[in-house]
């Protein structure tokens, strides 16, 4: 039996709390809009989000900045990345990610993804090996956490540092220790469509007091660099505040006080998410043609999203699919397909990096589908689209397809 079609909006985010609103609109009407504009003696929004993200991350330093991936491009740089200079990352990962790799001046170098979407280890070491990177951007993609522990034997092993991009890991943990506190340094974004929501805006963190001094200064602090909420001792700067080149890269006030009282209701938030997550996933798991990637006990994700395989479907009978769910009022993304839409792309149209060869991900992407969970959506909203989801993979099975 046909389901009855789903009416929701997919890119339709929870509004901006009042809390936040009126924070906001006390920074309009101060007029000190710009993060170093303040009154003698004033902490700016800015800076007290970086503050309290520091606070609620467990980090020592944290930068607010305009993007995530500006935070990534930041967090390049004031590693020190060479011109020039491999850099491993995940070939399945959105295209920020190898942009900021390009944009610091390094040279992407993808490793394949398993079927459970995370970075393959054995690949990992023998692209390590292989290109003589000594850096990872690693992409949570999609919020799916590789196992930490065995990630951290490659990295030893193979005398890789880790910088995360925890773009949709904020407030995700591996055996309870937050995900972005693993590595030299990890990047979150504030974008519309990520944890927390300023529109636009990023946060770098780290331990590394020369790291982030350098990052504070190339974030564009000119010589205010001691107006940052969670900064090194001025004694850091010694060279980086002539030294770092300056990308204009700030947070400004205002998104800064949208985004702090929205930290309070963040781990609430996650609880929703993932009941959320839940009600999907629990439709899908019925149809034997669908596969939901393995998510270990030792995670807590964030379910703002979920992926499914269908193995072995062709591009005819994934367009197919797409099609039958867009009837039905579900918006899915397709990994599979060979011109890039949306937000949605692969290593194969990112054609500002070397190509590269990359079998396992690519069949692995072929079957790839994808959906935001907005908050607006209720547990039965889930329910409904798990079950038109199901229904038209049920309408697949007619089609010959080699599993
Ligand atoms: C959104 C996203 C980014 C970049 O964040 P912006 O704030 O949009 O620049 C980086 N990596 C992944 C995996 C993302 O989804």
């Amino acid at each position: 039996m046909r389901p009855a079609a789903f009416h929701g909006v997919f890119t339709q985010q929870e509004p901006i709390d009042e809390a936040a609103i009126a924070a906001a609109v006390a920074v309009l009407r101060s007029g000190r809009l710009h993060r170093y504009n303040v009154l003698p003696g004033e902490v700016s929004e800015a800076a007290s989000l970086e503050r309290d993200f520091a606070a609620w991350q467990g980090s020592r330093y944290c930068l607010a900045c305009a993007s995530g991936g500006q935070a990534m491009q930041l967090a390049l740089r004031a590693y020190g990345l060479v011109a020039g200079a491999p850099v491993l990352t995940n070939a399945f990962t959105l295209a920020p990610v190898p942009g900021a790799i390009v944009a610091a001046g390094g040279r992407p170098v993808y490793v394949e993804s398993t079927a459970d979407l995370v970075i393959d280890l054995d690949d990992l070491a023998r692209k390590a090996a292989e290109s003589g990177a000594r850096l990872l951007l690693l992409s949570h993609m999609r919020g799916h956490l590789v196992d930490m522990d065995a990630l951290d034997k490659v990295l030893e092993r193979c005398g890789l540092t880790l910088i995360e991009d925890c773009a949709h890991t904020m407030g995700a943990l591996w055996n309870g220790r937050k995900s972005g506190s693993f590595g030299l340094a990890a990047c979150f974004s504030a974008q519309t469509y990520k944890h927390i929501n300023a529109g636009e805006g990023g946060l770098l963190v780290s331990d590394d007091a020369g790291l982030m001094a350098r990052a504070i200064v190339s974030s564009g602090s000119y010589m205010l660099y001691d107006r940052h909420g969670a900064a090194p001792d001025m004694a850091a700067f010694g060279a980086a505040r002539m030294e770092s080149p300056n990308l204009s890269a700030r947070m400004d006030n205002l998104r800064a006080a949208i985004l702090r009282p929205q930290l309070a209701t963040l781990d609430g938030n996650i609880e929703r998410w993932n009941a959320r997550y839940a009600a999907v996933a629990t439709e899908l798991e019925r149809m034997p043609a669908i596969r939901i990637p393995a998510r270990p006990a030792s995670e807590r994700f964030v379910g703002s999203s979920i992926q499914f395989l269908i193995p072995g479907i062709t591009p005819t009978a994934a367009r197919r699919f797409l099609a039958a769910n867009a009837e039905l009022g579900v918006e899915l993304k397709w990994f599979g397909d060979p011109e890039p839409r949306g937000y949605t792309s692969s290593h194969l149209s990112w054609r500002f990096v070397d190509p590269q060869v990359l079998p396992a991900t690519d069949r692995i992407l072929a079957g790839l589908f994808d959906m935001r969970i907005p908050l607006t959506f209720s547990i039965g909203d889930c329910t409904q689209i798990g079950r038109i989801i199901a229904h038209c993979a049920n309408e697949l099975e007619a089609v010959p397809m080699a599993r």
